[in-house]
């Protein structure tokens, strides 16, 4: 089966950083760290383990981080160990197809997303597990890299070595054989959530970015008192399904939203949120928003006294989180949504200047109430089934994966908001 897939080697990732210095997308055949290639079926790996066929995937800000290589090696995350080869796609509505023998939950036919496409301690068959991963956070596990997932029924050198060129030794870094982007993919059975019936398969796509958002939202949760002002930057998938989560879960909140586009101005107000603009730069009108006061200091250094409970940070670039920081009130809460594998330079002088609470997210999780973000999540969409109609603007079939791409790089032009990809039969 052909899947899409990025391969971790030093010698590819300065091959493909020094092509794009000429060429947006370029391509480098079997150098290229992304490959769309003819890999093994995958075998179930134990009999915890289950075989999905996907129906359709969701392309995400990661996926796409990973295909362009905009990861510096000098990121945190850059160093977690583990991550020999990663399958991507991971908002995948698929089918289950084969259920291992101590499967329990799941049944062949049964609708699932993939809340967990990272190896934990569930994954590795590590007991007992890591204080995160008993905590319902198997994102943090603290074991990353330090076990080993079952090698697949039938042998791992035959099914492993074949014209992927995989070590078969590597394979227990995977995160999965397989994954939202391959047309099947064998998951652990701690890594899948089974889509409510009245989902439809749009809306299951949308599972796990809602719940990024909501775990984002929840963060702030405390904070969240009616009346209380909520600014979200960036009118992506995730900024737009944060609006729809602060709608949903934090009922009596005013919900604010800047954005680049007109057409996500366009989808925030649909759904309840007051977009920032007329005169004025982001800061001014926060300042209108917020009742507070606009400063201007010296050389272009603006501030505002006042300002809101929460910040969304949808973006995570340097520019962004530093204007969370100083948009936030004294006390109030920064979060951190976007993904950056880039270190920035940043004024962090608010954080103490007005006591800005900063957290960030990596996902999702249980959370407070007991719930997994993902059943929060669903029912967020339940409660909103516009939302698939205003947020899926483009579909493509899986080997149309560059045109996809450019259509997300290009949002100006495109109008792309979540791009879905599908699996023929
Ligand atoms: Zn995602
Ligand atoms: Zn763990």
């Amino acid at each position: 089966m052909k899947a899409l897939y990025f391969e971790n080697d030093p010698i590819r990732y300065a091959l493909y950083r020094a092509a794009r210095l000429v060429h947006p997308f370029p391509r480098l055949g079997p150098l290229s760290p992304v490959r769309y290639a003819e890999v093994p079926e995958p075998a179930l790996p134990g009999p915890q383990w289950l075989k999905v066929r996907n129906i359709a995937c969701g392309l995400c800000g990661t996926d796409v981080h990973f295909m362009q290589m905009d990861m510096s090696p000098k990121s945190y995350s850059t160093a977690l160990p583990g991550i020999k080869r990663k399958y991507l796609g991971h908002e995948c509505v698929g089918e289950v197809v084969e259920a291992g023998l101590e499967v329990e939950g799941f049944r062949v036919g049964d609708r699932v997303a993939m809340p967990m496409d990272w190896p934990c301690c569930a994954q590795m068959g590590i007991e007992p597990p890591c204080r995160q991963c008993a905590a319902g956070s198997p994102m943090l596990c603290e074991n990353l890299g330090l076990g080993t997932v079952p090698a697949p029924i039938g042998g791992v050198s035959s099914s492993h070595t074949g014209s992927a060129g995989i070590p078969a030794g590597s394979f227990g870094m995977f995160n999965a054989v397989g994954g939202g982007f391959s047309p099947r993919m064998a998951v652990h059975r701690s890594q899948l959530f089974k889509v409510p019936a009245a989902l439809g398969n749009d809306a299951a796509t949308l599972l796990e970015p809602m719940a990024c958002a909501a775990h984002g939202v929840l963060k702030a949760a405390d904070h969240l008192v009616p009346g209380a002002r909520v600014l979200i930057i960036g009118g992506g998938t995730i900024g737009l399904l944060a609006a729809a989560a602060c709608k949903a879960l934090a009922p009596g909140v005013g919900v604010f939203a800047s954005v680049r586009y007109p057409f996500q101005a366009k989808v925030a107000e649909a759904l309840g949120a007051r977009v920032l603009s007329g005169d004025g730069n982001i800061y001014a009108r926060s300042a209108r928003a917020t009742n507070g006061r606009h400063i201007k200091g010296m050389f272009g250094n603006e501030i505002i006294l006042g300002g809101f409970d929460v910040v969304l940070d949808t973006i995570g670039g340097e520019a962004s989180f530093e204007q969370s920081l100083r948009l936030a009130r004294p006390h109030g809460r920064v979060v951190l949504l976007g993904i950056n594998f880039s270190p920035g330079r940043l004024d962090y002088s608010p954080i103490w200047a007005r006591e800005i609470e900063v957290t960030g997210i990596n996902c999702h999780c249980i959370e407070n109430d007991g719930r997994s973000t993902f059943e929060i999540a669903a029912e967020v969409l339940e409660k909103t089934p516009e939302l698939p109609g205003l947020i899926i603007t483009h579909r493509f079939a899986m080997d149309e994966y560059r045109q996809a791409l450019r259509a997300f790089m290009n949002k100006r032009e495109s109008g792309a908001i979540k791009i879905v990809m599908g699996h023929g039969k």
